[in-house]
């Protein structure tokens, strides 16, 4: 099972296969690893002992980061990515970010954004479409249309309590139109704007 694994300077963790979302594009549907090597599909979810226990096998040291992100949604275990994620802070001088859909507070029934303060340094939240419309068709969350308004708001709630929130878009999987418009939606909830690299 593999809990953590590296991508660049990073080190990622991979602590459920659960996921709001669907999307069309997400590798979980053709790959089972990211990095052409660690097989990332979870046999069952790791426990909070497991996760720690694989962290000290790493030297934290030599990475720019650690984060949560691998295939699914982290904030589907919200409470225990925290608690890891303050673990980690106790421990070690490390920058921590998760990569999300940004439905955190759908998923888990309540405003969870203060509870980042702390534990998350860098929120990156994968903003897929420029309309509410266009994100369900390629995201299919279980919430709906309403998941883009949400994870909007949820961006907005955690800028207080984070260094750095940011919405991200993956290049070739939109036009350019699109890719300013979300650019737009970026600026005017006051996030920084990322175009990332399509992963074959
Ligand atoms: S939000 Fe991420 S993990 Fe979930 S389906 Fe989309 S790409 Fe996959």
């Amino acid at each position: 099972m593999t809990i953590t694994y590296e991508l660049g300077n990073s080190l990622y963790v991979n602590i459920t296969n659960r996921c709001s979302n669907a999307c069309a594009f997400c590798l979980r549907s053709k790959h089972d690893n990211v990095n052409g090597e660690d097989d990332l599909w979870l046999e069952r979810e790791p426990t909070i002992d497991e996760i720690k226990a694989d962290f000290e096998k790493r030297n934290l040291g030599k990475y720019d980061a650690v984060v949560f992100c691998g295939f699914g949604e982290p904030t589907e275990r919200f409470d225990d990515m925290i608690k890891i994620a303050k673990w980690l802070k106790e421990n070690h001088d490390v920058q921590i970010r998760v990569n999300t859909n940004g439905q955190a507070n759908l998923i888990n029934g309540r405003d969870v954004t203060p509870e980042l303060r702390g534990a998350i340094d860098i929120v990156s939240i994968s903003l897929n479409a420029p309309t509410a419309e266009a994100y369900q068709k390629i995201c299919h969350s279980r919430y709906g249309e309403g998941a883009f308004a949400a994870l909007q708001e949820f961006a907005k709630k955690a800028k207080p309590y984070v260094k750095d929130v940011v919405f991200s878009v993956v290049d070739k999987t939109m036009p350019d139109s699109d890719i300013e418009l979300c650019r737009q939606i970026a600026e005017s909830v006051g996030v920084t704007f990322r175009v990332r690299e399509y992963i074959e």
